[in-house]
């Protein structure tokens, strides 16, 4: 086996918490502090999603231990490994598991993972389009896939995909129409019309469309059901104005975590809710699904857009952490680090 070259150190994107106080810096830290677990890979490329920016300022419902190295995706070069199945040179990406959670993430030069977690890099993906994806465009996919299962058809109406301007929500649009939904993105951003209408989205409507709290447990059904990364309010209408037979996956919550309903929606029209959790999904799933998003010309298009995706390094990620927690991101922000 080839001698892994490995440095004595590398630089990462670092998060201090004392008391209320969060400080962020990039920072080069010795190579032995990385977990002790058995595949290394040189980081390519990282990305930026919602959680990261909460790990990024002290949530402890995220990240538990600071100072920290948030990130949980990456995509990059096996480096060194302990694990019979990845050998250095091999090309990989991981997303969730505990990744920039309490394990340090993929905000650095090099993370170090359990195997179980990577997925080899699919044929035809670079490390940048993967990461263009991420954790978003995997839960995406998975969204999808919730609906497909639950028997919401394409001739059922329109699917609203909520918060349709961010990360999971503009790939969710991407995703949706190219398997043949009719797409309502609901986006609080007028300036992201262009974008969705490339897409795929066949109509925009303002946030305010779903943003009105009711106390009536259902609404008129006007659509098939819908892709939800807001959560609260936004989710709570969605789901009474889901017609018989429709489902609602929830992704998110970025507008809120509560959530006020009855039961009439889901046994007066038996209305699926369906839970969406990328973090925790199984090996074989995450292959199927990579490949599949590898696969996918609309996503190729979509991903060559110059507004989908910029791209950031380790020192531009503070500003991009301050926008996407004011909801201010549009599309995915890619890492280099
Ligand atoms: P982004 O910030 O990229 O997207 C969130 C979008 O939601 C924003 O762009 C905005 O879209 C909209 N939004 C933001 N704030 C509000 C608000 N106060 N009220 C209503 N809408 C708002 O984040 P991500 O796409 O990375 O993540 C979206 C959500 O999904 C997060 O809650 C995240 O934690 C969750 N998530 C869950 C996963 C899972 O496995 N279940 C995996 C990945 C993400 P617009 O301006 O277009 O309305």
């Amino acid at each position: 086996m080839a001698t892994p070259v490995v440095p004595s150190s590398f630089r990462a994107f670092r998060v201090h918490v004392d008391g209320e106080e969060v400080r962020r810096t990039v920072e080069e830290l010795p190579f032995e502090s990385l977990p002790d677990h058995d595949v290394t890979v040189r980081v390519a490329y990282s990305s930026l999603n919602y959680k990261d920016a909460l790990s990024a300022s002290g949530n402890r419902g995220v990240t538990r231990h600071y100072p920290h190295t948030p990130g949980i995706d990456a995509a990059g070069e096996v480096v060194a490994s302990r694990d019979a199945r990845f050998a250095p040179g091999d090309r990989v990406l991981v997303t969730g598991f505990d990744l920039g959670m309490d394990t340090p993430g993929g905000f650095a030069e090099y993370v170090r993972v359990p195997g179980d977690w990577l997925v080899p890099l699919p044929e035809g993906l670079s490390a940048r389009d993967a990461m263009a994806l991420g954790t978003a465009g995997f839960t995406a996919a998975l969204a999808l896939e919730r609906l497909a299962f639950a028997g919401v058809t394409t001739d059922l109406g329109p699917l609203v995909v909520t918060g349709a301007s961010g990360g999971v929500g503009s790939l969710a649009v991407a995703l949706a129409a190219d398997a043949g939904y009719e797409v309502i993105a609901s986006s609080g951003k007028g300036s992201a019309a262009g974008l969705l209408e490339r897409l795929g989205a066949s109509e925009r409507v303002g946030r305010a469309a779903l943003s009105d709290p009711s106390e009536r447990p259902l609404l008129k059904g006007l659509y098939a059901g819908g892709i939800d990364t807001v959560g609260g309010v936004a989710l709570e209408n969605l789901v009474k104005s889901t017609r018989v037979g429709g489902g609602v996956a929830a992704c998110g919550n970025a507008g809120g975590a509560e959530l006020r309903l009855t039961v009439y929606p889901f046994i007066l029209r038996g209305v699926a809710l369906l839970g969406v959790d990328s973090q925790h999904a199984d090996p074989e799933t995450r292959r199927e699904v990579w490949r599949s998003l590898a696969g996918n010309a609309a996503l190729r298009r979509a991903l060559a857009d110059p507004e989908l995706g910029q791209e950031t390094t380790l020192e531009g990620l503070e500003e991009q952490v301050e926008r996407i927690l004011a909801g201010g991101v549009t599309g995915r922000v890619v890492v280099r680090p």
